[in-house]
């Protein structure tokens, strides 16, 4: 079957309406109005991606503002180090001074827009996130990053901006020269065709690839598929290893920190079974998993540097052995007293709660808690179809929730291919090897203004090169070739897939395990596939997610250490991960395609903030 084809010419093609997306083409229409812009996405803008979908118990941005600790002028720099050294002095320094010295005026801006962060006293409220010294985290409640991007799209409509709906990019075409456009498959109620973007520039902002692993946090659509097409069309990509893993409710993909776990709820199997003391490393008592559990609260995700890892390494185990896991708030854990609980927690405890109630409610079980501390969870979950007033538990998971690696980017937003740019989540180098929380958003915001004043210079330098037919050729038939495709259906490939990553490449890695996760993705790679009810563009991206998933394995398989969420066992029934190597691993791993090969190099990052 032949797609009927399209041809647009413009400067600037942003790939992704995420938070990086949508204000790098604001940013670039801001530097000239006379430059043609359009972005492409996948599926409706404002309904597609991270940004627009994503909600946790308190979603966090990032920024220092005037009030903001230690109160000095060079304030900036004290959360530029914190991104550097607590990310595990694996990613660029002066990136992060980029990141922490633009916080306040990307802040500004989204507030000008209208997004309504929450004040106290007259001032923007901040609070101290997983991982950071100082309170920094802006937020409008757990739809900050929504409203982001319900600001960033009304914007978007007051611009002169070309929209690319339903438009999923699938190749990016670069010569020497560099980066000459896009290609796309656009889908309509008539079916799909083909879009050629002619264009001088191109701004990669399509997110995370969350959906390589089976239990993830992502949406539809977060393939990671672009961060694999601007390296087959040159990039470079780094600190690929280095996945945010956390504890996720299954069903509603609501990450379970904060007061989900100060309430000291209780770890079972589907046996009923409370298990976490089956996995507990040499030097672990019993008695330490309720403190364990509470301050698992404020460090969500997993790290090497938080002993609350084994929370997640006694979850992860637990799934991986057949059996599923839950929180039970009906019940108290066994031997559990909160009067037994260390003064300092009951102290961080009585500064959390918002309905008191008597010491022997509150001794009664972690339910009663959870309403003393954060009433509106007990409702955001049984709305979300989880009553736990009426003895419900709620199934987790350790799941995927941020890629910290990507692209790598220089100071300017620039890639190793000329013209191309990359952005928020698909972007490399700015973040280490552990993320504090809220500098995700920060990092679309503060990238995305710097792309895209890059490309709208560029574009008055640079025409378009138009794309061949023969390219064009060569796409339409790949895709035509999936019409015809006959094997396992796209979805059992991405089922498999996905299993592979969780099993291999999850929160326990080993030698052993990394090694057969090459070997398996090899044969599943090997296997024909043929297009199903999941749609012609997940078929289209299965070959670039099998390749996002061999860089991942590849990439944790030369790292023989353990650093931030990368964990490494020498086997899998231990329960200490080996230790982290410094300063020999203060290196990321840089993956470039030669010849159709990976080819991984540990290199120095900047040291420098400046
Ligand atoms: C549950 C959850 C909670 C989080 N909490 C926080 C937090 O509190 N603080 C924080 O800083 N960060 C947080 N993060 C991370 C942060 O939200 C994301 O990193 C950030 O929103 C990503 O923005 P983005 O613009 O890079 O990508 P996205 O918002 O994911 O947008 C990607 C866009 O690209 C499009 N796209 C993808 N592929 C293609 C293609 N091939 N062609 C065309 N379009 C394509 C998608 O449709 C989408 O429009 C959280 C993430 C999750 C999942």
């Amino acid at each position: 079957m032949k797609l009927n084809i399209h041809e647009i010419t413009c400067d600037i093609l942003v790939v992704g309406g995420g938070g990086g997306g949508i204000r790098a083409a604001l940013a670039a229409r801001g530097q000239d109005d006379q430059t043609s812009i359009y972005l492409a996405t996948k599926g409706k803008l404002g309904q597609s991606g991270v940004t627009a979908l994503a909600c946790s118990d308190r979603m966090a941005f990032h920024a220092t503002l005037p009030h903001t600790e230690p109160l000095c002028e060079d304030s900036w720099f004290y959360h530029a180090r914190d991104i550097y050294e607590i990310g595990g002095r694996v990613s660029d320094a002066n990136l992060a001074a980029i990141l922490a010295a633009n916080a306040c005026e990307a802040f500004e801006y989204l507030l000008k827009l209208g997004v309504p962060f929450v004040t106290c006293d007259g001032k923007t409220d901040q609070f101290v996130t997983d991982g950071s010294h100082y309170a920094r985290a802006c937020y409008t409640g757990p739809y900050t990053a929504v409203h982001i991007e319900q600001a960033l799209v009304e914007e978007f409509k007051r611009n002169n901006i070309g929209l690319l709906e339903n438009c999923s990019i699938i190749e990016l075409i670069s010569d020497n020269e560099g980066i000459r456009g896009a290609i796309g498959l656009l889908e309509s109620r008539q079916g799909e065709e083909l879009l050629v973007v002619n264009a001088s520039s191109v701004i990669m902002a399509s997110g995370g690839g969350g959906l390589i692993y089976a239990d993830n946090v992502f949406p539809r659509g977060n393939s990671g598929s672009g961060a694999i097409l601007a390296y087959r069309a040159g990039a470079e990509l780094v600190n690929m290893e280095f996945i945010q893993f956390g504890i996720a409710s299954v069903k509603t993909r609501l990450n379970c920190s904060g007061s989900m776990m100060r309430a000291f709820p209780r770890f079972v199997n589907d046996q009923g079974r409370e298990f976490i003391s089956d996995y507990l490393p040499e030097g672990i008592d019993p008695s330490d998993l309720p403190g364990l559990i509470f301050r698992k609260g404020a460090t969500w995700p997993v790290s090497y540097e938080h002993d609350t890892r084994i929370i997640d390494i006694a979850v992860y185990k637990e799934r991986k052995n057949g059996r599923k896991v839950y929180l039970d708030y009906s019940k108290n854990p066994r031997g559990f007293t909160y009067q037994q609980v260390e003064s300092a927690l009951k102290e961080r405890y009585r500064g959390e709660i918002k309905n008191e109630i008597s010491l022997q409610e509150r001794e009664e079980s972690p339910l009663k808690r959870l309403q003393e501390i954060n009433p509106d969870s007990v409702s955001w979950l049984e709305k979300h179809g989880i009553d736990i007033t009426s003895g419900e538990m709620v199934e987790v998971a350790v799941c995927a929730q941020h890629f910290q690696g990507g692209i790598k980017i220089n100071d300017r937003g620039e890639t190793a291919v000329r013209g191309l740019y990359a952005v928020g989540e698909c972007a490399g180098g700015q973040h280490g090897a552990n993320r504090p929380g809220g500098n995700a958003l920060l990092d679309g915001q503060v990238f995305g203004k710097i792309t895209g004043a890059q490309a709208a210079l560029r574009a008055k330098q640079t025409e378009a090169r138009a794309i061949s037919k023969s390219e064009v050729d060569i796409i339409l038939e790949k895709v035509d070739d999936l019409y015809k495709s006959r094997g396992l259906t796209a979805s059992e490939y991405l089922s498999r897939l996905q299993k592979i990553m969780s099993s291999c490449a999850g929160v326990v890695r080993t030698a052993e395990g990394l090694k057969e996760g090459l070997v398996l993705l090899e044969e599943l790679r090997q296997m024909p596939f043929e297009m199903d009810s999941s749609g012609l563009v997940q078929a289209v991206e299965l070959p670039a997610m099998t390749t996002l998933a061999e860089v991942v394995l590849r990439s944790a398989q030369l790292r023989d250490e353990s650093r931030g969420p990368h964990l490494r066992f020498t086997c899998p029934t231990d329960n200490t991960p080996l230790p982290r190597r410094d300063p020999q691993w203060q290196r990321y791993i840089v993956i470039k395609e030669i010849s159709g090969q990976a080819e991984l190099e540990p290199r120095e990052p900047v040291k420098q903030f400046e």
